[in-house]
């Protein structure tokens, strides 16, 4: 479960994953290709097995690519005035992508903070936008800036953050097979960015009561 910290909780529920709609993928022409690799690999697509794996994994695609329909910033649109001038972070927002190089998932969690300047957003809003970039292609490292970005250009923070720890299935079951190890990638803007001690606060909060985190 996500952890929570900061101001503003709103009602909904915190599953980011609660109202993303599948994307309307091209089902027939998925299926198509995936009856071609399955043919390429020397497999019989005709097998009992494999017959609804084509649709199956069409499908799947919808789902996996929803957030390409989305307009992640969307979600962070409703906000609250408020002068609460603290740190909001919101830790351990789960997620599922996948790599644009591979297209073999990768997931982890990311954590997000802003430090708001008179707007500030639902807790869940924050879980949205993680999940909205992470439904389509992607690398890890437009990933984490595309979910900070976002926050400074709708909410005018003083700054943001966001630290998102990811394993790789491209690596870890393929290439390099490093079983275990996780990609650690930040960005970070505005205070965050500039002020040396800012920046070790944030940090520290998002490392410091995570005793699991290995970086
Ligand atoms: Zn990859």
């Amino acid at each position: 479960m996500p952890q929570r910290l900061g101001a503003s909780c709103d009602d909904d529920d915190i599953r980011p994953s609660a109202d993303l709609a599948p994307a309307k993928v091209d089902i027939p022409k998925i299926e198509k290709a995936v009856r071609e690799i399955l043919i390429a690999i020397g497999e019989d697509p005709d097998r009992e097995g494999l017959l609804k794996t084509p649709n199956r994994v069409a499908r799947a695609y919808g789902e996996l690519m929803a957030g390409l329909a989305d307009e992640p910033k969307r979600h962070l649109k409703t906000v609250f005035t408020e002068t609460y001038d603290e740190v909001v972070l919101l830790r351990d927002i789960e997620f599922h992508s996948l790599c644009e190089h591979h297209l073999l998932p990768f997931t982890g969690r990311a954590h997000v903070a802003y430090l708001p300047d008179g707007k500030v957003v639902g807790l869940s809003k924050l879980a949205r936008l993680v999940e909205g970039y992470a439904r389509r292609p992607q690398v890890q490292e437009r990933l984490t800036t595309q979910i900070a970005d976002a926050l400074m250009e709708e909410l005018q923070p003083i700054g943001a953050a966001c630290v998102i720890e990811a394993t790789h299935t491209c690596m870890t079951m393929r290439g390099a097979k490093k079983h275990g190890s996780t990609m650690v990638t930040s960005a970070l803007r505005g205070i965050f960015k500039e002020n040396p001690s800012s920046r070790s606060e944030i940090l520290t909060l998002m490392y410091n009561e995570n005793p699991k985190r290995a970086w």
